[in-house]
């Protein structure tokens, strides 16, 4: 356990901000030590950071997530389960689903934040959900340590929504995600943003799901700030969703 420990290279504005206490977390039951010493004091879970403004400096724990570990599950002739520990990079979960031919997360490479995070908010980008490739995921209940399975229907995903940002809200913590991709007959997803264009411009008719996510990276590219040169946390906003009833197509003819 360190004493107040700088929190700045560990969330992407880049916030200056200390920590009382911070304790990094390599194995379910270093969580789980954590927990259980600290039962009467805030404990704060930290991922990467890439989702969080720090307004002040933290009292109390701050739980850096850092259990590492990709491996395959099961697999048949076409698809795939993949479990990530939580603290893996997300976007290094990415390059290896592309280094395996593993199909299904190519449009959302380079998002920030680690693996644990991604099923809180349900990441999402370029026409694809996280839900969309989730399989289930394993989390710790913070007040027993109880490790517990959630299905996608236990985890009620929404639009940038899950049942760990309403009624779980830090309940759990989550260790391990898994992921069922495609081996073969890639579905890609190529109608949003201008994925396409990029991929003409490049004289890419067929693509390769490497040839997809390195479109996506371009275009992310151009669009946003890397964190590590220009402190940021992308985008604040989300996309209006709007009932088709209200809408006056007449006006727009
Ligand atoms: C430049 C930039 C671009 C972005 N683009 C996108 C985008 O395209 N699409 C998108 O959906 N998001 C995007 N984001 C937002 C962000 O990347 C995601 O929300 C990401 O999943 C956050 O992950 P993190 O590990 O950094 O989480 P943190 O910021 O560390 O934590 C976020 C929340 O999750 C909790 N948490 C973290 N790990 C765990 C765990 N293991 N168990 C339980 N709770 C945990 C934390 O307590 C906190 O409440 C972007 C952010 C930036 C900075």
């Amino acid at each position: 356990m360190l004493r107040n420990k700088s929190l700045k290279d560990l969330n992407t504005f880049g916030v200056e901000s200390q920590a009382e206490c911070f304790v990094e977390a390599h194995t379910a039951d270093d969580i789980w030590a954590c927990l259980e010493q600290y039962r009467n004091i805030p404990v704060m879970v930290l991922g990467g950071g890439s989702n969080l403004l720090l307004t002040q400096d933290i009292a109390g724990v701050v739980l850096k997530i850092s259990l590492k570990g990709i491996s395959v599950l099961e697999q048949t002739h076409d698809h795939v389960i993949i479990e990530a520990q939580a603290g893996e990079i997300w976007h290094q979960v990415v390059e290896y689903c592309l280094a395996h031919n593993y199909g299904g997360i190519e449009n959302l490479a380079l998002i920030p934040g680690q693996m644990g995070s991604a099923p809180i908010q349900n990441i999402g980008a370029y026409g694809v959900e996280f839900k969309d490739v989730f399989h289930s995921c394993v989390a710790m209940h913070r007040a027993t340590g109880q490790q517990q399975l959630f299905t996608l229907e236990d985890c009620k995903f929404g639009y940038r929504e899950s049942v760990f940002k309403n009624e779980l809200k830090n309940q759990y913590v989550i260790l391990s995600v898994r992921l069922r991709l495609t081996k073969e007959k890639h579905q890609l997803k190529l109608d949003y943003g201008s994925i396409k264009e990029v991929l003409e411009q490049k004289d890419i008719a067929n693509p390769t799901i490497a040839e997809v996510a390195q479109a996506v990276i371009d275009i992310r590219r151009s669009k946003l700030p890397d964190p590590k040169e220009l402190g940021n946390s992308g985008s604040f906003f989300k996309n209006p969703i709007v009932a088709i009833e209200s809408i006056n197509f007449s006006s727009y003819s």
